[in-house]
């Protein structure tokens, strides 16, 4: 049974109240793993049965690039040092966990990693599809714009019955930024973050038209009746109405973008 969209952005701001936080917060009883394997960062979170956030920890890295793993080792020298946190935090021993992957890549890349970082793997489900399964969504489609992808799954009745990605996401905006004022990747990805820049909208407008035209030809023919965003590119200011004018649907943006995903992944158990 999924969860409404009120409990989800509530335990959303749950996770990002304790996001990175190494504060001792000793559990006991049972508890589920999610490792969210992203192109621009890595997220662990646990959560409790009823999938509140006990911890949540994330790292920015470059070990992915359009579900390749451009940097293996690093991924799961992440993976551990974000496990050692979680179990220092929680006194607790993890021993496994859920992860994903953009839709129509191979599932493997992210089961070696968690495999090689010492956890067994629970489930591995695409990263949109897992939205779908934490909400309890009918004629919806998910989309989940990360950095350097857009995965689309498209649900009846809380069942995915469609899922698609392509390679195109919040990297691109960045490399418009860069483009246009001179600056590195990572200055680049330091003024879109600021947001405190209303030029960044208008910068990202093209990449977002780009994006809305990848949805619109992921739910061509399918019953969607409203689209729900995921992913840390629909952190950007005004993306909901770009999306709404572009697409003709209404849209909903979660609380905290960057952390639906994780949370989804978390709670598949
Ligand atoms: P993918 O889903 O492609 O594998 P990922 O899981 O790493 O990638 P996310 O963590 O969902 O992706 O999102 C990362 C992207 O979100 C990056 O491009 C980052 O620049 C962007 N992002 C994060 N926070 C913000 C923000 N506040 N404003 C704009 N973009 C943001």
């Amino acid at each position: 049974m999924g969860k409404t969209w009120q409990e989800v952005n509530l335990l959303l701001d749950q996770a990002d109240r304790i996001l990175n936080c190494e504060d001792p917060a000793p559990h006991e009883g049972p508890f589920h793993v999610g490792v969210d394997l992203g192109t621009a960062d890595v997220v662990l979170m646990v959560v409790d049965p009823r999938g509140r956030p006990l911890a949540a920890f994330l790292e920015w890295a470059q070990v992915v690039r359009d579900g390749v793993v451009v940097d293996f080792v690093g991924a799961v020298d992440i993976v551990r040092r974000l496990v050692e946190k979680a179990q220092a935090r929680l006194g607790v021993e993890i021993t496994r966990a859920s992860t994903s992957f953009p839709p129509g890549t191979d599932p493997r890349l992210s089961t070696n990693i968690l495999e090689t970082a010492g956890l067994d793997v629970d489930r591995v489900v695409d990263e949109p599809s897992c939205v779908g399964h934490l909400l309890d969504l009918d004629k919806a489609a998910v989309v989940d714009i990360g950095g350097g992808t857009t995965g689309t799954a498209v649900l009846s009745r809380g069942r995915v019955i469609f899922s698609d990605d392509e390679p195109t996401g919040g990297t691109h905006i960045t490399l418009v930024i860069a483009g246009r004022y001179g600056l590195s990747f990572h200055e680049a990805e330091e003024r879109k973050l600021a947001a405190d820049d209303p030029s960044i909208l208008d910068l990202a407008r093209p990449t977002l038209q780009r994006i809305c035209d990848i949805v619109a030809n992921h739910i061509a023919g399918r019953d969607v009746r409203r689209i729900i965003l995921s992913g840390g590119t629909c952190c950007l200011e005004g993306i909901e109405a770009v999306f709404t004018r572009e697409l003709g649907l209404p849209v909903k943006v979660p609380s905290r973008p960057l952390l639906l995903t994780p949370l989804a992944i978390a709670s598949l158990a």
